[in-house]
């Protein structure tokens, strides 16, 4: 049994309406709590939020949506749906990665499909490499989802399960490049297979091989993509919180918290002051543990993942080449790593994350205009440039990415945008993220599992975390993992029957 909060929770108010918070909210709803959910913005999604601009309609934070049935689980606990509220689009192919020799890759979710493409990429042996991985991503995966990332932890010896073992046998805590590279031999596919430790903070020759579990999620289990974009997520979820009862206030940033002891009693605003049961705190770690007035000590200072350069382009023409997702990677690989994370430096051969989301939703951009979101990975302000330099360093790297995709194939990208909205790690830092990074705690093995920041907090009973900084970790799939997790620390699991869904069974 993991522990859970002890006296009354019966009204939870909620810090953030970011998707961390808003699973927490349907979680709680679920099982019978009176929930307010308090947000700063006057949006709900935080990280995965909405720019407005000129008639685009702009998703600011994640573009790759992965395991929407987790999405769906939360929808579930207040008996609504996802499926009701949103209308998933699958992408075809999930990505397309596009390579400095000028050769391309269309990754497929369905088996066969993506191994023909891999026999034709790089011939009939890796394309029988990449049947043995898909078979052990299946296999980690499902050593892993409810024991290691979808659960409390109290103890490091929580661990200590025959899950551990079956992920141990299975070369789990081995590097994740050099087990890639046990299945393939293409550089170019392990690329494929192990870009996404970056999405963990870590390069692939130091993360562990337990993190291709985001490769099972994005090329086995499948992209989505919400119409109307990403943002819509969020937003259904807010509506889904508002009809199970919630209350839900936007354009309120909490100030402080007031206590009783060991006890919160009340959420505090410039507007209000908000008694309650028991807390859910999701902003990011710095700002939660500011108002819980203590941090706890750690051996080591938190390390923090790489930044990223975001810019939206509006564009009035836009180019075949480009899929909904297209990684246009550098000839450069190791060395890029070593830039991001260690010289702090911004790559000098960069690989880029272009999504187009006009490609599966014209509806998001002015008729006969295209949408283009550039993403950039860069150091974080705590190891490359500071806050002050990106107000000059900003504008010239733009210039640049758009010079480089000229040069990668994009012929007249610089002309033809109309419209654009660029991200530094300077606005990610206003936004009151640490060193700079919407990326948070990276996940070094120290900065996973029950070695991550926790979600209880020793000296305040009736706190809770949820959100990337704590576990599982960072990402859409992860942050919803969170918010239930958070919720489970509150009702211990059980459910009591909600207002509604009793109503709906008399
Ligand atoms: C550019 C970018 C690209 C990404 N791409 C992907 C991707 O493709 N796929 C993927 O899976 N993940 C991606 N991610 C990661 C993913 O979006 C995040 O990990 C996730 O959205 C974090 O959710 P959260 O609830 O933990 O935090 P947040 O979304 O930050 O939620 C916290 C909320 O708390 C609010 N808040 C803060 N302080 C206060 C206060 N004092 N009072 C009231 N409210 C407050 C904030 O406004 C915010 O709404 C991306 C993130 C970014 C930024």
């Amino acid at each position: 049994m993991t522990r859970t909060l002890s006296g009354r929770t019966d009204h939870v108010v909620v810090v953030g309406a970011g998707l961390a918070g808003l699973s927490a909210a349907l979680h709680l709803l679920g099982s019978g709590r009176r929930v307010t959910v308090v947000e700063r913005d006057d949006l709900p999604g935080g990280r995965a939020g909405r720019l407005e601009l000129n008639g685009y309609r702009i998703d600011t934070g994640p573009t790759v949506l992965t395991m929407p049935d987790l999405a769906d689980e939360a929808f579930a606990a207040v008996g609504d749906s996802l499926h009701k509220r949103v209308d998933l689009i699958p992408l075809h192919p999930a990505y397309r990665a596009s390579f400095a020799d000028g050769s391309t890759l269309d990754v497929h979710t369905e088996g066969d499909a993506m191994a023909a493409e891999v026999e034709r990429f790089a011939g009939a042996r890796e394309a029988a490499g990449y049947r043995r991985l898909r078979v052990w991503l299946e296999r980690l995966y499902r050593a892993q989802m409810r024991r290691f990332i979808d659960a409390n932890f109290d103890s490091p010896l929580d661990l200590l399960t025959g899950d551990l073992a079956r992920l141990a046998a299975l070369g789990g805590f081995g590097r994740l490049d050099r087990r890639i590279g046990a299945f393939l031999r293409d550089e170019r596919l392990q690329r494929v297979f192990s870009f996404q430790a970056l999405y963990a903070g870590v390069p692939p020759a130091r993360a562990l091989a337990a993190y291709a579990v985001i490769a099972y999620m994005d090329t086995v289990a499948g992209v989505y993509f919400p119409r109307g974009g990403m943002h819509a997520l969020p937003q259904a979820m807010a509506d889904a919180a508002g009809d199970a009862g919630a209350e839900l206030r936007f354009g309120e940033a909490v100030t402080r918290l007031e206590r009783s002891g060991g006890r919160v009693t009340a959420v505090v605003t410039a507007k209000d002051r908000i008694r309650c049961d028991a807390v859910v705190l999701t902003p990011d770690l710095p700002v939660t543990y500011r108002l819980l007035g203590r941090a706890p000590r750690r051996p080591v200072r938190l390390r923090h993942s790489p930044s990223a350069v975001v810019l939206h382009a509006g564009t009035d023409r836009t180019w075949p080449q480009l899929a909904h997702h297209t990684i246009s990677f550098g000839a450069a690989w190791r060395a890029t790593f070593d830039e991001l994370t260690r010289q702090g430096r911004l790559m000098s051969d960069p690989s880029l994350l272009i999504t187009r989301p006009t490609a599966s939703d014209p509806g998001l951009a002015p008729p006969g205009r295209h949408l283009h979101y550039i993403l950039a990975p860069c150091p974080n302000t705590d190891i490359g440039p500071g806050v002050a330099a990106w107000g000059e360093l900003g504008p010239r790297y733009r210039d640049e990415l758009l010079g480089e995709l000229e040069r990668r194939g994009l012929d007249g990208i610089g002309s033809a945008v109309e419209d654009d909205s660029l991200v530094t790690p300077a606005d990610w830092a206003g936004q009151g993220h640490a060193a700079g990074t919407p990326f948070s705690v990276s996940h070094t093995f120290l900065q996973t599992g029950p070695f991550r920041p926790r979600n209880l907090v020793r000296g305040t009973e009736n706190a809770v975390l949820a959100g990337c900084g704590t576990t599982p970790g960072v990402g859409v799939p992860t942050a919803l993992v969170s918010g239930k997790l958070a919720a489970a620390r509150i009702t211990g699991g059980a459910r009591r029957p909600s207002a509604r869904t009793e109503g709906a069974a008399r």
